[in-house]
């Protein structure tokens, strides 16, 4: 019983894992001024866009120059660091 419903369920979330990474959506504001692109849409880098808020995908505004957002680019690379410092810490014990 438990396996018949666990086969699809795999599938369905290993195609929606391979959609998700091949089209992942990005807020890029439309201001000449912007060249970043956002992951989140209540981000505060892009609160301050006065233009429009269009969504798109992220292969497409990278074609065009942009950049992940400073703010986001800083998480990213923050919880990067903590799973170092994770790692590092679950080898000394
Ligand atoms: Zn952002």
């Amino acid at each position: 019983m438990k396996k018949k419903l666990l086969l699809p369920i795999g599938i369905l979330s290993a195609f929606l894992c391979f959609k998700g990474i091949k089209e992942k959506k990005v807020f890029i504001c439309k201001s000449v001024k912007s060249n970043r692109y956002h992951y989140m849409k209540n981000c505060g880098g892009l609160s301050k866009c006065k233009a429009e808020i269009k969504i798109t995908t992220k292969k497409r505004a990278e074609k065009y120059g942009r950049i992940l957002c400073r703010i986001e680019l800083r998480k990213i690379i923050e919880i990067k660091n903590l799973k170092k410092t994770n790692n590092r810490l679950e080898v000394q014990k």
